[in-house]
């Protein structure tokens, strides 16, 4: 077997190990690291049992999330409209509406109902995946600090809606929230005496209620900006094989299990049996299981914690971010195309005439990815160059190195029809392949791999070429650029003139060696039977 390359002692080396330390972090028998093992592997069943990670909620929840707060949204307007927000008129008019027109304003209200419930669930996914992932850090800490205020503005935005309806439950859920801001010293008289005479429950009451149910989602549209405000490409709706079984969910929870309101709102009277959410009330019991002090510690110690994990110390250095070699730089946009955090700007060319312009680079928003140099045209191993100097580059990992690790490791591999192995350092590592005749290279990103370097190395006396990335790109793009270049419908491309039977594609997370290994061996039973087909795992 050919000696791995080793990527010690090479300019590569601090940035790859850098970035592969998250990764490896994952293998650790830490508790974080078994929940980052037991996570992706539920989003391994899923995309095997759902039949691809298209149609695997777990990989879509931020766009889920958008989706039903636009559902939220548009069944709040309706409901708005039809029922009566005075302290008088609003339980019954929205029993009436349950009652009299449940075909619309019935369902339309369970469905804002499953859709609150479902929205908690799923940003507290989101939040708990990213955590997991260490998500939290360098050019991600903006969204998520940005993100953390959403998870707030939307659980008392949610709790509001209850005391809207104005039926039992939404008193108990008012007098206790009321209780829980008087153990604040900020209202010098007691929110809770306004829920002591009935006379006190006003329309001006009502009109907070309002405020709390209606106006909070206005600022969480602003917050919802902000937070995806530094991403490239957002994605803000998940695809048609997740949107429509969720849209089908919530509808048929409304069918089959109607929300109705409770009996109306008494204050002279303590209700003696409540039908909780406690999913999204779950305070008000908490608070009077324990004290409304343990609770403001629990709410406080939390939003300070994910708050200060963007500032706790790192186990490893942050890599450095891409730089823009301006002699190299034709300005032909592509790296501004493909970066998925927006870190790119073209600026006026400083060694060109006026009406050219070059790639600069945002170091804040940088993720040290590398697919800007898979983007760039000057990235072609065929330059002449005797050093490959690429437009835009990482500095730790450049592609010039890469072109000097691939001629090397042809050279001194011994077969006579050996397989290049470019992966992804965050896949399964290519390494672990035991073929005597595999020349393995690892890049911090399959999309930092230009398409160019399959056919150079086709031409440089390698038989095949196995390309190996993981299954949930950790740089949003890195699997979809690839694909697209491969197929010919992204620049920059791979040539159509290149044997795509000669080529196989794997997608592998780090445990996944065995998928690796099979898909070496079954490339080079096609290289030796010359049957043509394109490996997709
Ligand atoms: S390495 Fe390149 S593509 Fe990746 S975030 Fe930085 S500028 Fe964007
Ligand atoms: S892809 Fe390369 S040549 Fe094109 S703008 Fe970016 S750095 Fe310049």
């Amino acid at each position: 077997m050919t000696a791995p390359l080793r990527i010690d002692g090479h300019p590569a080396g601090p940035a790859l190990r850098a970035l592969a330390a998250p990764a490896a972090a994952g293998r650790r028998s830490d508790w974080a690291g078994r929940l980052r093992g037991g996570w992706t592997r539920a989003e391994r069943s899923l995309d095997r049992w759902l039949g691809g990670a298209q149609a695997n909620p777990l990989r879509h929840l931020g766009a889920i999330a958008c989706l039903l707060f636009a559902l939220l949204v548009a069944s709040g307007i309706y409901l708005y409209a039809a029922i009566d927000t005075s302290a008088g008129g609003a339980w019954t008019s929205i029993d009436r509406l349950s009652r009299e027109q449940w075909y619309l304003g019935g369902v339309l209200r369970s469905v804002h109902r499953y859709a609150a419930d479902a929205f908690v669930l799923v940003i507290a996914l989101h939040l708990l995946r990213e955590g997991l992932f260490g998500r939290f850090r360098g050019f991600r800490r903006f969204s998520w600090l940005t993100g953390v205020p959403l998870v707030g503005l939307v659980m008392v935005s949610a709790i509001g809606g209850f005391w809207l309806n104005w039926d039992q439950l939404g008193q108990y859920s008012a007098m206790a929230t009321a209780e829980l801001l008087d153990a604040l010293p900020l209202f010098t008289t007691p929110l809770a005496r306004n829920f002591l005479d009935p006379a006190a429950v006003s329309d001006r009451l009502f009109s907070l209620f309002v405020f709390v149910h209606l106006g909070v989602p206005l600022l969480l549209v602003f917050a919802l900006w902000f937070h995806l405000q530094r991403l490239s490409r957002p994605v803000v709706l998940p695809p048609r094989a997740v949107a429509l079984p969720v849209g089908l969910m919530l509808l048929a929870l409304a069918l089959l299990q109607p929300v109705t309101s409770q009996p109306p709102a008494a204050l002279a009277q303590v209700p003696a049996r409540l039908a909780l959410d406690w999913w999204l009330l779950a305070l008000h019991p908490l608070a009077d299981a324990t004290s409304p002090a343990l609770v403001w510690a629990l709410l406080l110690g939390a939003l300070a914690l994910l708050v200060a994990l963007p500032f706790l110390p790192r186990r490893v250095a942050a890599a450095a971010v891409a730089e823009v070699d301006p002699a190299n730089c034709s300005g032909c946009r592509r790296c501004f195309d493909d970066c998925p955090y927006g870190a790119i700007t073209m600026v006026p060319h400083p060694q060109r005439r006026a009406g050219h312009f070059m790639a600069e680079v945002d170091a804040d928003l940088c993720a040290s990815c590398g697919i800007c140099a898979g983007a760039c045209p000057s990235s072609t191993p065929f330059r002449r160059a005797q050093r490959l100097v690429s437009g835009i580059d990482l500095p730790s990992a450049p592609i010039g190195a890469l072109r000097e690790q691939l001629q090397r490791g042809l050279q001194g591999c011994a077969a006579p029809r050996p397989i290049v192995a470019f992966g992804c350092e965050r896949a399964a590592s290519v390494r672990t392949i035991a073929a005597p005749d595999l020349v393995p290279l690892e890049l911090v990103c399959l999309g930092a791999l230009p398409p160019s370097f399959v056919e150079y190395a086709l031409r440089d006396g390698a038989a095949g070429v196995l390309l190996v990335g993981c299954r949930g790109c950790e740089f949003r793009f890195g699997r979809s650029w690839t694909e697209l270049r491969l197929q010919g419908a992204r620049e920059p491309h791979l040539r159509a003139s290149v044997p795509r039977d000669r080529l196989a594609l794997q997608w592998a997370d780090a445990d996944e060696r065995a998928a690796i290994a099979d898909a070496s061996a079954r490339l080079r039973a096609r290289l030796n039977t010359g049957c043509e087909e394109l490996l997709d795992g």
